[in-house]
């Protein structure tokens, strides 16, 4: 199942609210036209659930890794029945990735934790130590 952008941006996984190109809200019909008989999908294969992130900043940094390696990845807000009274960025969130690329996204969030665990100075914290 999948929705469309009307102004033609391509098609989209049916979660997806509103087109991120344009922002115009998602119909469930493809817009007429040569470029929709045309159109390929721009994310080749499923979309599988990844992981789930404690927070929005955090999300948002490992979606931009994870696409610098060429994965491309989607995110969207988990934890709104928890922390409903949290701002947007304390809720988790969760990640998906193309199904074919899961274990290489695995991996690459796996080698993330453990930069993060041998490079405390970084944040600048625990200096006394
Ligand atoms: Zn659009």
């Amino acid at each position: 199942m999948v929705k469309y952008c009307p102004g033609d941006d391509g098609p989209f996984e049916d979660w997806v609210e509103r087109c991120p190109e344009c922002g115009r809200r998602l119909r469930a019909e493809p817009p007429p036209g040569p470029k929709a008989a045309r159109g390929a999908p721009r994310l080749d294969g499923k979309i599988v659930y990844l992981t789930t992130i404690s927070n929005e900043p955090l999300a948002q940094l490992s979606a931009d890794v994870l696409r610098q390696e060429g994965i491309e990845t989607m995110m969207r807000a988990s934890g709104a029945g928890i922390g409903a009274w949290g701002s947007a960025a304390s809720l988790s969130h969760d990640l998906y990735v193309v199904d074919s690329e899961r274990e290489r996204a695995v991996e690459i969030l796996r080698s993330l934790d453990e930069e993060d665990e041998e490079a405390p100075d970084g944040f600048g914290f625990d200096s006394s130590l």
